[in-house]
């Protein structure tokens, strides 16, 4: 999810809860509660909210793909459906790490690869190379590969 007020910025959506934003009657559902990457918005019949510039307001609800734009009310939005690399510590125990192949401990930070969840120690292995251990995600980039400006909207 992105703002542009004024540059972009990035907001997770946290799994599992509702999000209301800025403009009235705008709300981010997810679509099940099984940490799936499906999101709803729900936009109030009165609202004028469009998404890659259809009136979303119509429906009221529709399911968000990755790379879509929402505009409300003077608020422009990007939804994006990639997970981020983020560090956690490690719960279960007989975990490899598919950089360094060590066994690691319980409560050691840890890194799942977004692509295909190989676990990295967080520190010193996800970063070693270029990409992950096993699939060609690039380990240098920690927030989102994708971006408005990049994908060619400004
Ligand atoms: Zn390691
Ligand atoms: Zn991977």
């Amino acid at each position: 999810m992105s703002f542009a007020s004024p540059r972009w910025e990035c907001v997770l959506l946290p799994a599992g809860r509702a999000v209301r934003l800025g403009a009235q009657g705008l709300s981010f559902h997810p679509a099940s509660g099984s940490g799936s990457a499906e999101w709803v918005l729900l936009a109030a019949p009165d609202s004028r909210v469009s998404v890659n510039g259809e009136n979303a307001a119509v429906t009221g609800i529709r399911v968000l793909r990755h790379k879509d734009m929402i505009c409300a009310e003077g608020m422009r939005l990007f939804f994006s459906g990639e997970k981020i690399a983020a560090v956690s510590a490690l719960e279960a125990a007989d975990v490899h790490c598919a950089r360094c192949q060590s066994e690691m401990q319980t409560g050691t930070p840890v890194l799942l690869c977004p692509e295909c969840g190989a676990p990295h120690h967080a520190e010193g292995c996800w970063d070693a190379a270029p990409a992950c251990a096993l699939c060609p995600r690039p380990t240098n980039a920690r927030g989102l590969l994708w971006s408005p400006v990049e994908g060619g909207w400004s």
